[in-house]
């Protein structure tokens, strides 16, 4: 027919033009390790060096030879994928992996409960959820606790106790109400607090996921302000204000009124109220600009959590299974977990796959009988998980050595182009192979070209364009710092392609500091 669609874009085509107004609109034909190949108009195959790394999914670098050769084994062997609700060795061997590794690097020995899903936001929601069910669970076992308080109040006045004069006053009502009306009031006051949503806590420059829930836990207004409405809210906290967390917990604080009956006498006393559900946080943020949570902070999060009950959880999304040179960025810092969230390399490069650890402490069974999802714990994914968790062991963890010692290499490389270019880039950061470097904003620069990609947030695009078309490097910023690139290649990085990475970016800080737009935004 005239009205066929072939040909047509129809997937997001409006992000395939703000990619291309950047020139960075490639279609990639090939990938192996750090490298990503499309083919020119002669047909020709053209390398770049990827350095976005599959927004941090790819540790092991693109099409591993022993993940694929494994991929295919399953295949070939007819491995039942979806067979849900049978039982599920691999994912169960996924899951006592992970622990046995978090207890070596944590020095820690509870166990963690494993709740697989299929993406990163997918893990964060389910750890999310659990921890309220867990908090709803404790309000209801306060709740109950409050009643059978409230009965023994009204047998005690009704066998001759006293009602202290206190209680009337706070809870607002008179003595002339009696021992009905202070329940009353007590009970009216109760119920408002339990009928409020729960508050999420969170560092300024957060990035969780972008489903209803974790994108609430996601500083970027852009992202969050918009669904609002649809999900409970957090406080975001500044990580450079040592009293900021307390501060915020002060305002917030909420009571519930319980009554005592003590020594013939009823008094009316407060009790702290849950209103928090979770403290959500990454230890080495990703989109927020590769920042790495300082020690001061982590042990703030820790001590206040534990003073109001609040779970902590650790999102190790992008920092975590090695990464940061560490297979949990967390344990660098100190920062310990009732929650880790793990996504993006657990799946080796090829398979989707997440999970939300629950340290046993706060786990409750019956959240396995409320939650699932037809994908999660697959068969197939959870074997490449393993087989994953294998490579990155081996050899007495030289993955995370390698990770360690590379990271080290492209840092010192990256801080010395900042010492000569003081004056473009601002700063760079980061731990293992999770670095980013700053560009300063360049609104001041002579360079009329640069000054309107500057002024329109797009420097950090801009330059990505550049270095993709010009250098055959890919890069991107960071999704809430756009003037941070991130550079997150596996750990297979090798020397020469740290040297094309020092040229790139020095021949891209010559441009900017010569104020020579028409070279950076025209390539
Ligand atoms: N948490 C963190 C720390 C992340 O970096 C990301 C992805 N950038 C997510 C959650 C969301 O993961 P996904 O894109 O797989 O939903």
């Amino acid at each position: 027919g005239t009205t066929g669609t072939t040909g047509i874009k129809l997937a997001e085509p409006h992000l395939e033009d703000v990619l291309s107004s950047a020139g960075i609109n490639v279609e990639y034909t090939r990938a192996e390790r750090n490298t990503l190949y499309y083919r020119d108009q002669d047909g020709q195959e053209v390398p770049v060096l990827d350095l976005v790394g599959g927004f941090g999914s790819l540790i092991l670098g693109h099409n591993d030879p022993e993940i694929v050769a494994h991929a295919r084994e399953l295949l070939a062997a007819g491995t039942p994928i979806h067979a849900q609700f049978s039982p599920h060795p691999h994912a169960n061997r996924v899951a006592a992996e992970l622990n046995r590794v978090i207890h070596r690097e944590t020095g820690d020995t509870e166990p963690y409960f494993a709740v697989f899903a299929n993406s990163g936001a997918e893990a964060v929601e389910a750890a999310v959820k659990h921890a309220e069910l867990d908090r709803g669970l404790r309000l209801a076992a306060l709740a109950e606790e409050l009643a059978a308080h409230r009965d023994s109040a009204r047998e005690a006045v009704a066998a001759g106790a006293r009602v202290e004069a206190a209680a009337f006053e706070s809870a607002g009502t008179a003595p002339e109400d009696g021992i009905e009306g202070l329940i009353e009031a007590v009970e009216r006051s109760n119920d408002r607090q339990l009928a409020r949503p729960p508050l999420f806590l969170a560092p300024e420059g957060a990035f969780h996921g972008k489903l209803m829930g974790s994108v609430q836990l996601t500083h970027n207004e852009a992202f969050r302000l918009p669904f609002s409405a649809l999900a409970a809210q957090t406080r975001f906290i500044p990580v450079d204000q040592p009293d900021a967390l307390a501060k915020t917990v002060r305002e917030e604080r909420a009571v519930i009124l319980d009554l005592v009956t003590e020594d013939g006498t009823v008094r009316l006393t407060e009790r702290p109220f849950p209103l928090f559900c979770a403290f959500v946080l990454e230890p080495i943020q990703g989109e927020g600009g590769i920042k790495v949570i300082g020690e001061e902070f982590a042990r703030e999060v820790q001590r206040v959590c534990q003073e109001i009950d609040c779970p902590v959880v650790v999102d190790e999304i992008q920092s975590g299974m090695g990464r940061s040179g560490a297979f949990l960025a967390s344990s660098l810092i100190g920062l310990r977990a009732d929650y880790y969230t793990l996504a993006k390399s657990l799946g080796g490069g090829v398979a989707k796959t997440s999970v939300a650890l629950i340290r046993q402490d706060r786990y409750r069974k019956e959240f396995e009988l409320v939650h699932s999802s037809t994908f999660a714990k697959d068969g197939f994914s959870s074997q490449i998980a393993l087989k994953t968790l294998q490579l990155l062991e081996a050899d007495d963890g030289r993955a995370y050595r390698l990770a360690r010692e590379k990271g080290e290499k492209l840092l010192s490389v990256l801080e010395l182009i900042r010492a000569d270019f003081p004056e473009v880039v601002k700063d760079v950061r980061g731990r293992g192979l999770m670095l980013g470097i700053e560009f300063h904003d360049q609104a001041g620069t002579a360079s009329p070209e640069i000054r309107a990609v500057a002024e329109a947030g797009f420097l950090g695009y801009v330059i990505s364009g550049h270095l993709l078309n010009e250098h055959r490097i890919r890069v991107f910023p960071t999704g809430s710092s756009v003037n941070t690139l991130r550079m997150e290649p596996s750990i297979h990085l090798d020397d020469e392609e740290i040297e094309r990475i020092r040229r790139a970016l020095r021949a891209v800080c010559e441009i900017i500091r010569d104020q020579d737009g028409g070279r950076l935004v025209h390539a």
